[in-house]
């Protein structure tokens, strides 16, 4: 199997999709944003600078970003292929990506665009709730996506949270840095031949479609 880029939206079902991927495929989740939240449970400057920008939505510089992906991607259960969730988020990271692929041998694989309108991108955003565990995704305002039993996870058992950064305002803020910085990509992976465009309004069939272009490459563009 080889390694998945996702390119969307705040909020288009990455994380969902990216799990599910993962079960399926024993492929490691690799998520800049968990890498980042990871990084900065302490109260240095830079760790409360880095807080500070992503309760507000912007991106982080790309060095710090870089450098902690370099570092996740050297593990050994990378070798066989990885799912990224977030990252590249621009064209510059989509360069330093490029070479850093170079130097560690590894696989350009396949990009993932997840195509979903605003509005429901907006309605995940405001009904999301994770497990501050295991990492399942769950949903208050999307039927079918509820926990069974009110903020406990399926899963674990664990009591689930809402993320800071999920509120309306952020959210405005989050789609704007996603227009501006990382629609560009379309056009920069679709030069490289590797971009499949999937509709992600329904998370079930959006999974199925993931599976075809994952294992028989079929294009929905
Ligand atoms: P996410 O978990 O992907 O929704 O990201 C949450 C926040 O983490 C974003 O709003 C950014 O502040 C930051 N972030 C995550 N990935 C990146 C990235 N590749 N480049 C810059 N900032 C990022």
């Amino acid at each position: 199997m080889k390694s998945i880029i996702f390119i969307a939206p705040p909020a288009a079902g990455k994380g969902t999709q990216s799990k599910m991927i993962e079960e399926k495929y024993h492929l490691p989740h690799i998520s800049t944003g968990d890498l980042l939240r990871n990084a900065i449970k302490g109260n240095s400057p830079i760790d409360l600078k880095i807080k500070e920008l992503m309760e507000s939505g912007s991106l982080i510089p790309d060095d710090i970003v870089l450098e902690l992906l370099h570092e996740r991607l050297m593990n050994d259960d990378c070798k066989n292929g990885y799912i990224l969730d977030g990252f590249p988020r621009n064209v510059s990271q989509a360069d330093a990506y490029e070479a850093m692929l170079e130097n560690m041998k590894l696989d350009h694989g396949v990009v993932i665009y997840l195509d979903v309108p605003k509005e429901l991108c907006k309605k995940r955003i405001l009904g999301r709730k994770s497990c501050p565990k295991c990492g399942a995704i769950y949903n208050d305002l999307i039927a079918g996506m509820e926990s069974k039993v009110e903020n406990v996870c399926d899963k674990c058992g664990s009591n689930l949270t809402v993320r800071s950064d999920d509120n309306e305002q952020t959210f405005e803020t989050r789609y704007q840095a996603y227009l501006d910085n990382t629609l560009p990509l379309l056009d920069y992976y679709k030069k490289h031949g590797n971009l499949y465009r999937v509709d992600s309004t329904d998370a079930t069939k959006t999974f199925k479609t993931i599976v075809e272009v994952l294992e028989r490459g079929i294009s929905h563009d």
